[in-house]
């Protein structure tokens, strides 16, 4: 493997023969990138406001993609306080004891109660190390992996 970022041709192969309905379930999502980078549309790859994250993992809610892309998110209200999860695992085991996560924050959480100093968008994407003013979001390979298969050359012209 040679790419540090993107999913090349080859790569998704290995992971569908790895991980049988890989290509079903995130196959799409790296379509939407591919695409985009192909048309020198780099800016379309690059996060660009703030994430709802699950107040259990901390991890982004996305949702999954492909023929099964169904972004959403788990609620729960705990003592007048709305709380995101990612999935019902997550939200399974805040509500097995939420006295225990309630004061949990998610870094937009703190972002939002003044805790992390950041006045914009974009000094949170750059704390975080993602987006368009820092090195974060861009490709390591220069998207090289998306080259694969098609030339970015050709596909501009
Ligand atoms: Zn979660």
């Amino acid at each position: 493997m040679e790419s540090a970022a993107g999913v090349s041709p080859d790569e998704r192969d290995w992971l569908e023969r790895k991980y049988p309905g890989w290509n079903d379930t995130y196959g799409r999502y790296w379509d939407v990138v591919t695409e985009n980078a192909r048309a020198g549309r780099f800016s379309a790859t690059e996060g660009k406001g703030m994430p709802c994250l699950c107040n259990m993992c901390q991890h982004s809610i996305t949702g999954m993609g492909g023929t099964r892309w169904d972004a959403r998110v788990y609620q729960t209200t705990y003592n007048e306080r709305r709380f995101n999860f990612c999935g019902k695992v997550c939200q399974w085991i805040f509500e097995l004891d939420p006295e225990r996560y309630a004061d949990s924050e998610t870094l937009v959480d703190r972002i939002y109660s003044g805790e992390i100093d950041t006045s914009t968008p974009e000094g949170l994407l750059k704390y975080m190390g993602i987006g368009v003013i820092s090195e974060g979001g861009k490709d390591a390979t220069d998207f090289a992996w998306a080259r694969k298969g098609r030339d970015l050359a050709a596909a501009a012209e």
